[in-house]
């Protein structure tokens, strides 16, 4: 592969949870090639040792390449290889975290990186946050969601057998690199799957960005690294608006789940890593926007619109009929109708989203009737 790379601006946000300096805001620096600018991470990095954990199909791509960079500043890295995969974002791998960590005597003032996708973040995080009470945590995601998604905003965790992300803590990184050059080698897969979380914050809070997707989409599905960043740069600050406003969702942050309901419904019922969370979100996003027209919120031309961008994303937009019983008991909500009351975010238009708690069970119903196959 050529290393020959089109010279593109960095570009950085900021994550500012307080107006005055804290230690609690952190730059976000989203550039092609920024993994190995030395100047970004090197003052996060004061006692010139650090643990690196990434994983089997990350280590070979990119961890020489850090570690190079980071040996060449002084700086000791400690690199710790996972196995690759969601099965794994289990407390068996969080400890052999932990395990490396304290055999290779890492003290409190030793920062973790995470060089990895969102699997590796989350369990790095959880583990920075709990080791020795919090260490120092860096983010490094290389898949695409993890740039535009998981490396923001300080969600971190483990699965357990009985849930998804059940086991966890708000721990927030004190410098995300966002290096879109490590895309090149992402699976096309994974690479859509994380489009529809980008298309996502054009729907809920960015109409201008929506439209500027459907212009772009197929520079950015092809890798393009102006187009990359500055997809990346826009759905970061608005992750960044976004958790500034509510760190432990107990409001806004919720607007973030558009298509998640429906969504989680699809991945758990066809079995997880059948569809990505991605395509789960966006036949999801589908449901939920067919759902938001028949409640007059949203017209026709516009669930068209949707549907459009995401065929052109390479997402499916049509979720699996699993009959509306197995969607509620999948969505928790079962219980929720004879109440008569579900809370949904819907879209009131391509550009603003809300909660609604409102939806007649028998919108729901129907919708979920009409539009599934
Ligand atoms: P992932 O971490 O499993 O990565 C997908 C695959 O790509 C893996 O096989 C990985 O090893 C590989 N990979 C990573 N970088 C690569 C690269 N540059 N080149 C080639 N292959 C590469 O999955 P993901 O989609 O990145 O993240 C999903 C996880 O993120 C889920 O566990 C989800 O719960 C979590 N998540 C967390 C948050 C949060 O706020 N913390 C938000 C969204 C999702
Ligand atoms: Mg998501």
């Amino acid at each position: 592969k050529t290393t020959l790379r089109e010279h593109v601006e960095t570009r950085t946000i900021t994550v500012n949870f307080t107006s005055v300096p804290d230690e609690r805001n952190y730059p976000i620096h989203i550039g092609n090639g920024v993994l190995s600018q030395s100047d970004l991470i090197l003052s996060h990095l004061p006692k010139k040792r650090v643990a690196i954990v990434t994983n089997t199909i990350v280590a070979p791509l990119y961890l020489e390449k850090l570690s190079a960079m980071l040996e060449g500043q002084g700086v000791a890295p400690v690199p710790i290889i996972l196995p690759d995969g969601e099965k794994y974002k289990n407390w068996e791998t969080l400890n052999l975290i932990f395990d490396a960590l304290l055999a290779q005597r890492c003290e409190r003032s030793t920062p973790i990186v995470a060089l990895g996708g969102g699997v590796v973040g989350d369990l790095t995080g959880f583990a920075a946050a709990t080791y020795l009470r919090g260490v120092p945590f860096i983010q490094i995601p290389t898949t695409l969601l993890a740039q535009v998604d998981s490396s923001v905003g300080g969600k971190t965790g483990i699965n357990h057998p009985l849930g998804k992300n059940m086991i966890g803590a708000f721990y927030q990184p004190r410098v995300v690199l966002a290096d879109t050059a490590t895309l090149d080698t992402l699976p096309e897969r994974e690479l859509r799957a994380g489009v529809a979380e980008i298309i996502k914050y054009g729907l809920i809070r960015d109409s201008i960005f929506l439209e500027w997707l459907e212009v772009n989409m197929a520079k950015l599905l092809a890798r393009d690294a102006t187009v990359l960043i500055e997809a990346v740069r826009r759905s970061c600050m608005h992750k960044a608006e976004i958790v500034e406003a509510d760190e432990r969702e107990s409001g806004v942050r919720a607007l973030l789940n558009l298509g998640h309901t429906f969504g989680h419904a699809i991945e758990n019922a066809m079995g997880y890593g059948k569809w990505l969370h991605g395509e789960a979100v966006a036949a999801g996003t589908m449901l939920a926007a067919e759902l938001s027209q028949r409640l007059h919120m949203m017209g026709k031309d516009d669930v068209e619109r949707i549907r459009k961008l995401y065929l052109r994303a390479g997402l499916p937009t049509v979720a699996p009929n699993l009959g509306t019983k197995k969607y509620l008991h999948l969505m928790g909500l079962d219980k929720k109708v004879e109440g008569g009351k579900l809370r949904f975010v819907l879209l009131k238009r391509i550009g603003e989203a809300v909660v609604r708690s409102d939806v007649p069970a028998e919108m729901l119903a129907r919708t979920l009737v009409e539009c599934t196959h």
